[in-house]
C-alpha cells in the first residue's frame, strides 16, 4: 500500500507562516474578475475567505464582460503603483475578446503572485528568485515535506501548460531530476510514464492514468482536479494506483490544499521582493 502524501498538515504549516507574517506586515491581495464565469467567481470567493482567515486585506474588482480592455489596463497600472497592494491576481479564463497575454503582462512582476508574467517565467527558467505558479511550487513543497529528493531521479510530467506542467518541469530540473514532459501528442504515453520515479499528472482528464501505468517504486503527484458525476477525482485512478505505487497524493486533500497555501505564501515572497524584508 502506498504512502499517502496528504496536503493538509503541510498547508497548515505554510498558512501559519503566512498568517504570522501578515500580522506583522500588512499584506493586501487585489483580485480582478472580468465577466461572470461561475467557476472564476467561486475561486474568487474562496480566495476572499482564505484571505480573511489569514489576516490579509482583500480587494476585489469586478467588471462586466464588455468593459473595454483599456479600463482593465488602467486598473492594473493603478494597482501596480499603489504601495500598499502586495499582490495582483487576475481570474482566468478571461472572456473572449480580451488578450490575456497582454493584460497579464502588465502586472508588475514583483506583484505577480500567480507567476504569469514573462519576467517571472524568465526568473524560473534562469533559476533566479521570483514568483512562480502556485501548483508547481506546491508539488515541490510536497516532495520536500515528505523528504523525497528528486536529485538523479527520472521525473515524468504529463501536461505542458504554462501554469502547471512546464513550471513543474523546470523546478524539478533545478532540483537535478532527469525530466521528461509528455503531452497530447506523446506516443506510447504509458511506456514513458512507467519510466518515472516521480510522475506528475497535470492533464485535466479524469483518471487518465491507471495503477499499472506506473512502476511500483513510483511517487505519484496528482495535480488533476476533475468533477465527474458529483465526485472530485484526479488525473490518476487513485484506487488502482494506491495499491500499486510507493507514494501518492490523494484528490482531494493532496496538491490542491498546498496550492492554495502556496498562492497566499507568494504574497509573503512578493512583499519580500518589494521591500527586502
Ligand atoms: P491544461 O488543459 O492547460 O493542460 C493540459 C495538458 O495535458 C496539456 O499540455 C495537454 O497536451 C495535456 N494532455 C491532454 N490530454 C492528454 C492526453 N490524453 N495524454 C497526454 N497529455 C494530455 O491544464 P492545466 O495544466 O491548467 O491543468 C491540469 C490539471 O491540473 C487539471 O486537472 C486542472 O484542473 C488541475 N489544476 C489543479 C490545480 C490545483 O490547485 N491542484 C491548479 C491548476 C490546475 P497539449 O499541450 O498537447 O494540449
Amino acid at each position: 500500500m502506498a504512502t499517502l502524501l496528504e496536503g493538509k498538515t503541510l498547508a497548515g504549516q505554510i498558512n501559519a507562516v503566512t498568517a504570522e507574517y501578515a500580522a506583522k506586515h500588512d499584506l493586501t491581495l487585489a483580485v480582478i474578475q472580468v465577466g461572470d464565469d461561475p467557476a472564476s467567481g467561486a475561486y474568487r470567493e474562496a480566495k476572499k475567505r482564505q484571505a480573511h482567515r489569514l489576516g490579509i486585506i482583500f480587494e476585489e474588482y469586478l467588471f462586466d464582460t464588455f468593459v473595454p480592455a483599456r479600463e482593465i489596463e488602467s486598473l492594473i497600472r493603478q494597482l501596480n503603483s499603489r504601495e500598499e497592494i502586495t499582490g495582483i491576481f487576475i481570474e482566468q479564463p478571461l472572456p473572449r475578446g480580451y488578450d490575456p497575454v497582454s493584460l497579464l503582462e502588465l502586472v508588475d512582476p514583483v506583484k505577480d503572485i500567480d507567476g504569469v508574467t514573462s519576467a517571472n517565467a524568465a526568473n524560473l527558467y534562469l533559476n533566479r528568485p521570483g514568483l512562480f505558479p502556485a501548483t508547481a511550487e506546491a508539488l515541490m513543497r510536497i516532495l520536500e515535506f515528505y523528504h523525497i529528493d528528486p536529485k538523479g531521479k527520472e521525473a515524468v510530467i504529463v501536461g505542458r501548460s504554462n501554469i502547471v506542467g512546464k513550471p513543474a518541469a523546470l523546478l524539478l530540473l533545478h532540483r537535478h531530476a532527469t525530466v521528461t514532459i509528455c503531452h497530447s501528442r506523446t506516443q506510447a504515453l504509458k511506456d514513458v510514464v512507467r519510466r518515472g520515479d516521480i510522475v506528475v499528472a497535470a492533464v485535466g482528464k479524469a483518471e487518465l492514468l491507471k495503477g499499472d501505468d506506473f512502476k511500483n517504486e513510483a511517487v505519484v503527484l496528482d495535480a488533476g482536479y476533475n468533477v465527474t458525476e458529483g465526485r472530485t477525482v484526479g488525473d490518476v485512478d487513485f484506487k488502482g494506483a494506491v495499491a500499486h505505487v510507493s507514494a501518492i497524493t490523494p484528490v482531494p486533500g493532496g496538491v490542491g490544499s498546498v496550492t492554495t497555501a502556496s498562492l497566499f505564501h507568494n504574497l509573503v515572497k512578493a512583499r519580500q521582493l518589494q521591500y527586502g524584508t
